[in-house]
């Protein structure tokens, strides 16, 4: 689908009273659950920053423990392949693929395989990817992208599901989640015994005991990993972690932060394929570690946001999330990490592509404040709007304020603007969606204009005075 497209449906969706609603009950349910399952914590504030100096000190000496990682996970019968971009990781997971001689291709739940846009390349290239995780297999089948990076289908309701469910001849139409639930059961229970390769992300790489470390709460994320002949882990290189007892904190915070959980329901150590004598498990084991511009972001200013382990917190509390939903930020990561990360991964086209992120945070410090590994997103939201503008002014563009500083500068023009904005909003801004300007056209296609007050703050003002 072209890029224009999927924006202007991606707006269309996040405009959407129902998806907004759905998002914003969900996403205040997942932060009650966040605070209780905390509050039942002793030492929370400890283990926040114990997570914190564990992650700060893995991405401080990154390269030493990704060497050990390699050692140790090659020691273990794991082959471990480097992308230096989302094209290098692609080509490596379609080489596996093609010498496993599989063409369905079973999928656990992963952000890094969506950065990356994995599931097109591999149709394109002839293969059949299939989501497992029932919320990833929804939006497979609308043809949609995930809303959330924990609650990919947050925005989606039942009566929505159970149609499409039925369109794809998954079964009778129902509304039931449980009926709906053994519809999906029954369709991917076929898909894990015929997958001749399994792909998961990674949350955690040990890099002492070269540990590959899942979490989940569907048993998805197992089949896929065991049942297939091949196994492919896809993961950024940020996910190392240096010893296995910087888990028990880490694993803690993520799944009280992530679902309000002391515990998420599956938690794999997945150490090397199949031995000889046991039962299960893959032939074969890959571990891909992408960088696609995170390395660029060590020793620097935003290192920091390397510690991300994903957990969604900060989508949950973030009242700009809360009302614009997922979609609205037109990448694969949202909220407020993605807000940062996403002009930062992926090159100079992230960068202009993105450069409106940084400007849609209010700044309340919230996603700070419940981050289980303390990063200082709104300072980092701060430096990028300063990167962003320096560099648009380098480039020579005009600076985007330039038309509202020129009004601001002109009291009788800012005026007679104010008088033309009143009459405007009386006819629903139809006069503004007629200008010749495409950015002013696509700028209100994107936004609920408020009413005009009956009263301008001059006028308020003036009546104090009287
Ligand atoms: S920035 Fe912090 S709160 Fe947000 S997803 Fe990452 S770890 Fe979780």
């Amino acid at each position: 689908m072209p890029a224009e497209r999927i924006q202007v449906e991606a707006i269309a969706r996040a405009k959407s009273a129902d998806s907004r609603r759905a998002v914003r009950e969900a996403t205040e349910k997942r932060y009650a659950q966040r605070e209780s399952a905390l509050a039942g914590l002793r030492n929370a504030a400890e283990m926040r920053a114990l997570a914190s100096s564990y992650r700060r000190h893995a991405l401080d000496h990154l390269g030493h423990y990704l060497r050990r990682a390699e050692a140790q996970l090659t020691a273990n019968g794991v082959r471990v392949h480097w992308a230096a971009d989302a094209a290098e990781a692609r080509a490596i997971v379609r080489e596996i693929c093609r010498a496993a001689n599989a063409k369905l291709i079973a999928k656990s739940k992963s952000m890094v395989t969506e950065e990356i846009e994995l599931n097109a390349a591999l149709e394109q290239a002839g293969y059949r990817p299939i989501e497992t995780d029932l919320g990833e297999f929804v939006i497979q089948l609308d043809g949609d992208h995930p809303c959330h990076i924990v609650l990919p289908m947050i925005h989606v309701d039942r009566r929505k599901v159970g149609k499409l469910f039925h369109e794809h001849g998954l079964g009778e139409p129902t509304e039931d989640p449980e009926a709906l639930t053994m519809q999906a059961r029954r369709h991917l229970r076929a898909v894990f015994e015929q997958a001749g390769v399994g792909i998961s992300g990674a949350n955690y790489v040990v890099a002492d005991s070269g540990t590959i470390v899942t979490i989940s709460n569907e048993g998805n994320l197992r089949l896929t990993t065991n049942l297939p002949r091949v196994h492919i882990a896809v993961t950024g290189i940020e996910k190392i972690v240096a010893r296995q007892e910087h888990l028990a904190a880490l694993l803690q915070l993520h799944a009280r932060s992530a679902t309000g959980q002391a515990l998420t329901v599956y938690t794999q150590f997945l150490r090397g394929p199949r031995r000889p004598g046991e039962a299960g498990g893959p032939e074969e084991m890959h571990l891909i570690f992408l960088d696609n511009g995170r390395s660029a972001l060590l020793g620097g200013e935003y290192q920091e946001m390397l510690q991300c382990i994903r957990c969604g917190a900060c989508l949950n509390v973030c009242p700009v999330f809360r009302a614009a939903t997922g979609h609205a930020y037109g990448g694969v990561y949202p909220g407020p990490m993605g807000a940062v990360l996403s002009p930062l991964l992926g090159g100079e086209e992230s960068l202009s592509k993105f450069a409106q992120l940084p400007k849609a945070s209010s700044l309340c410090a919230a996603c700070e404040e419940v981050c289980p590994v303390a990063i200082p997103i709104p300072r980092m939201l701060l430096s990028l709007r300063g990167d962003l503008h320096r560099r648009q002014l380098k480039s020579g563009a005009d600076p985007p304020w330039g038309p509202w500083a020129a009004l601001a500068t002109r009291p009788r023009l800012w005026r007679a603007a104010l008088g033309a904005g009143k009459l405007s909003r009386a006819t629903g801004y139809g006069a503004l969606r007629l200008a010749p300007m495409r950015s002013i056209r696509s700028w209100l296609d994107q936004r609920d204009l408020p009413e005009w007050p009956r009263r301008s703050f001059r006028q308020w003002w003036r009546s104090r005075q009287s």
